[in-house]
């Protein structure tokens, strides 16, 4: 067995390596540069921790992490101390006397692990203490933070290339989870990674179950699908994420959450520094939080077991997206990424892009991406297919995702399209006016409201000619035309205009299909029509449940006692199978994936007690 499977099983407790895992850490071990991209919670500290202790038998120094994010640092030391590994970090919250301690271990050789920040790494003083210490190699974690053009930009990480100069014989190993080519392109230059090896994983999140439901009523929606699949037995809630695009519309969710006694808490970049801070901390360190939050809540997040990301507005486009729901299911079990999307929801965000201050050219891109996602929206078949081919990657239906497990219909409307344009085009002729959807509606259905009366639009060719349909079943349609470009938004009141598309659908030289709409139907404790939670505890029997409970109540104890988060003492994975397999024996104990010796010896006599074995 090669020294690297070893610390994997013994330090780690893994039974084997996951994807690239091994090819990864056998190259970096020997000493070769590397480029990895693999999604988030793929696996990639692993990456660089085991090659920095194989390396470190054999002689070399401390693997040095480049990392920006203060607060996984310390929660990476911590779990990495809890499993026996001489990990340490230096950063901006230690006083220079704690800094001084750790500067001397790293001198000394009795650190593995050191993690910095780039700002405190590229100081003379660091730089030359690194030449007067062993180094093993340089890990630099969040590797795209060096592109000037994505939004994490540091520009500490492009004096990271200095590295190289000073050490040309240690070997660099760059991690990131963002995807596109241009900023892989960016990284190997700016980090003049000419030589490495790139590695790319599939991007696919297989245990995250995609959704997109129709807005109704969102907020109640919401509710729903927190009750029926993330509300526990003692009413306390998984951990999750909702994202809503105003600090408003914030502050009102986590509030009204609250009412409904779901532990919700506010983040938003108006907050207050400290509040926002404290309110990371609990999220990432206590269980159970629902943040909500706008997409100032994001790259820090490094919480293995957040069980869900509901959207209740439409993020700006479909790496949005993906980056905001991948912050599901780190930890590999089942976890959901579900929107409620509506008309509104399309008409808002074309608006937004009209009236930015942005040039016409980016007035564009943002148009083509906001027209991706909602083709995204729109599917009709396997949302994970869409997904993926958007990042070059070719898959099968997934079998999970929502429209795989409730294939929607779709249905000719070319006549409704018809109707619905015609109907935009008349009422404009005869008032000379823009209409937005509600009014156009109820020319539709023949409604007689005030303002039909007023304008005198029951006169309209058109009136009632689609009584036929219900008002929820026309809104359907009149989004699908707008996400789909057969109708535009007029950015000054939010009223739909034809476009160029319109005309060979009202001449009739083109089909229109569209996606059936489907009455929400509200979901009820316990019989979500999806089937199981993505819960860790599904299937399990009342013993094993019982099980369970306790392991977490000593979970949270424990954690509590030495200053850590609850998943870096044992992560779900790890107590549902310890709960499930109901070990007798230390023996028994050492075959379940995530305890590796150090935490065997640590906690397995206490493990067994508490689930009272024998
Ligand atoms: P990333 O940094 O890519 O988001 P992490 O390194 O945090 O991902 O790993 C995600 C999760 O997967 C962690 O809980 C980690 O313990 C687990 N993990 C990684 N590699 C393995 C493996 N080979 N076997 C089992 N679990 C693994
Ligand atoms: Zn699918």
């Amino acid at each position: 067995m090669s020294r690297s499977l070893a610390i994997l099983n013994e330090i780690f407790g893994y039974p084997t390596f996951r994807g690239q895992q091994a090819e990864i850490v056998e190259h970096v071990a020997d000493g070769g540069d590397s480029l990895v991209l693999m999604p988030t919670g793929g696996g990639k500290s692993l990456c660089y921790q085991i090659p920095s202790l194989v390396r470190r038998e054999e002689g070399f120094g401390a693997g040095i992490v480049v990392s920006p994010l203060i607060a996984l640092m310390q929660d990476q030391v911590a779990a990495l101390t809890e499993v026996g590994v001489r990990a340490a970090y230096l950063n901006s919250t230690l006083t220079g006397a704690e800094a001084a301690v750790t500067e001397r271990a790293l001198h000394n050789g009795e650190i593995d692990l050191l993690y910095v920040a780039p700002e405190r790494l590229m100081t003379p003083r660091f730089l030359d203490l690194l030449d007067s210490s062993l180094v093993g190699l340089f890990a630099i974690d969040e590797a795209h933070c060096v592109s000037q053009w994505g939004h994490d930009f540091r520009p500490e990480y492009i004096q990271l290339s200095v590295l190289h100069e000073r050490f040309p014989d240690v070997p660099r190993i760059a991690l990131t989870a963002t995807a596109d080519a241009i900023t892989r392109d960016e990284i190997v230059h700016r980090l003049a990674l000419d030589d490495a090896r790139i590695f790319v994983s599939s991007f696919d999140r297989p245990n995250i179950r995609y959704r997109i439901v129709e807005k109704d009523n969102a907020r109640a929606q919401l509710l729903d699908f927190i009750r029926a699949e993330h509300t526990n037995a003692d009413s306390t809630t998984d951990a999750g994420v909702v994202y809503c695009l105003s600090r408003r519309k914030v502050e009102e969710t986590a509030d009204w959450l609250k009412t409904q006694g779901v532990c919700a808490l506010p983040y938003h970049a108006g907050m207050e520094f400290e509040t926002r801070q404290k309110h990371q901390e609990m999220f990432q360190r206590e269980e159970g939080i629902v943040m909500c939050a706008t997409i100032a809540f994001g790259m820090g997040i490094d919480k293995p077991d957040v069980r869900f990301v509901a959207h209740l507005d439409l993020p700006k486009s479909v790496e949005g997206y993906y980056q905001e729901t991948g912050r599901a299911g780190r930890d590999g079990m089942p976890a959901n990424a579900w929107m409620a999307y509506g008309l509104g929801d399309v008409v808002q965000q074309r608006k937004m892009i009209d009236e930015s201050d942005a040039d016409d050219a980016h007035k564009r891109v943002q148009t083509g991406k906001l027209d991706a996602l909602l083709g995204l929206c729109e599917v009709a078949s396997c949302r994970r297919v869409r997904l993926l081919a958007y990042f070059g990657e070719r898959s099968a239906p997934c079998g999970n995702c929502d429209t795989c497990l409730e294939p929607p219909a779709s249905w000719d409307a070319t006549r409704e399209a018809q109707m619905a344009l015609s109907c935009v085009y008349r009422a404009h002729k005869a008032s000379g006016f823009n209409f937005g959807t509600g009014h156009l509606i109820d020319i539709l259905r023949g409604a007689r409201s005030e303002k039909i009366i007023q304008r005198a639009h029951e006169k309209l060719s058109t009136f009632g000619l689609g009584a036929a349909l219900s008002e929820p079943e026309w809104r359907a349609i009149f989004r699908q035309l707008v996400a789909f470009g057969f109708l535009a938004v007029d950015h000054e009141f939010g009223a739909l205009v034809l476009t160029a598309a319109s005309k060979p659908v009202l001449k009739g030289e083109q089909q229109v299909t569209l996606r059936k709409y489907v009455k929400p139907v509200r979901s009820r404790q316990s019989s979500s029509r999806t089937g199981e939670r993505a819960d860790p505890t599904a299937g399990m029997s009342p013993r094993e449940k019982m099980r369970w409970d306790r392991l977490r109540t000593w979970r949270a104890e424990t954690a509590k006692s030495d200053g850590v988060p609850a998943y870096v003492i044992f992560h779900d994975a790890t107590l549902a199978e310890i709960a499930r397999s109901d070990p007798d024996t230390i023996d028994d104990l050492r075959q379940i994936p995530g305890i590796g010796a150090r935490k065997l010896e640590r906690f397995g006599d206490e493990l067994l007690d508490v689930i009272g074995a024998g």
